[in-house]
């Protein structure tokens, strides 16, 4: 359970980002529906502890998020909207790697563990390719799989499916809702049919604020 209490953030250039923010989310897909500008990226930001709010609490499960970042950290997978790659590496170098880095230090446990990601997110049969080829659904997928890394509780995903096809954003969905099964899955998004067609709760925000929350049917009636 995520519960966010009185977020406060304004940037220095005077931008109020968030305006008193409050949240309760549980296990599943929750979707947070809004304009560009609302201020989505910044409560993502907040969320995945990249940036300090001015004010207000967040806690996990219990444990301030602010008080222990490092603590988090270790549960969350945060797919950023814009996030770079090495171009010339391949998807299965990469999250090698990565799994390196957050301790899977067995090679032959490692190689497995990257083999059943890349099924995961249907890409075991590109794993070869370098990433600068992938398509734009395959690079989100990919994205994925790296923030996958380390069996993630908090599963944060920023306007993912911008530029891709109808295919690709039907599979990216998919693999969405299977991880809402057993984690806090946050998806931020302007598309409204995104957030009816997935989550199970919703938040529309504007402004920095919270205009309603409830269960998507429920909302979308009422818009
Ligand atoms: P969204 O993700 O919903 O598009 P953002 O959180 O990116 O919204 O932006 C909310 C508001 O904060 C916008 O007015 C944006 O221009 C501003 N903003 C975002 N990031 C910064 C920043 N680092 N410094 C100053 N203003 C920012
Ligand atoms: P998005 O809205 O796509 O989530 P950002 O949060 O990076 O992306 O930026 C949102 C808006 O905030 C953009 O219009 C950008 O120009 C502005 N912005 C981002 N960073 C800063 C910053 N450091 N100072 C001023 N404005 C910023």
């Amino acid at each position: 359970m995520l519960s966010i209490k009185d977020l406060n953030k304004t940037y220095p250039n005077g931008t109020k980002a968030l305006n008193n923010v409050n949240l309760e989310i549980s296990k599943g897909m929750f979707g947070l529906l809004g304009p560009n500008g609302a201020g989505k990226s910044s409560l993502m930001r907040t969320i995945a502890t990249l940036q300090l709010a001015d004010s207000g609490s967040i806690e996990f499960n219990g444990v301030d998020v602010f008080k222990t970042p490092e603590e988090l950290r270790k549960v969350l997978g945060y797919l950023p909207q814009d996030f770079g790659v090495y171009p010339k590496v391949s998807a299965e170098m990469m999250l090698n790697h990565i799994a390196k880095i957050k301790g899977i230090q067995n090679s032959s446990e490692r190689k497995a563990y990257v083999a059943d990601l890349l099924n995961k997110v249907n890409l075991y049969k590109f794993r070869k390719r370098n990433l600068g080829d992938y398509s734009g659904g395959m690079r989100q997928r990919f994205g994925i799989a790296q923030a996958l890394i380390g069996n993630p509780k908090l599963i944060i995903v920023d306007e993912p499916t911008a530029g891709l096809d109808p295919l690709e954003r039907n599979r990216f969905h998919n693999l969405l809702s299977e991880l809402g099964e057993d984690a806090v899955v946050i998806l931020s998004t302007h598309i409204v049919d995104d957030v009816v067609n997935l989550c199970t709760n919703m938040a529309v925000f504007n402004e920095g604020q919270v205009l309603v929350q409830g269960h998507p049917m429920e909302l979308t009636n009422s818009l």
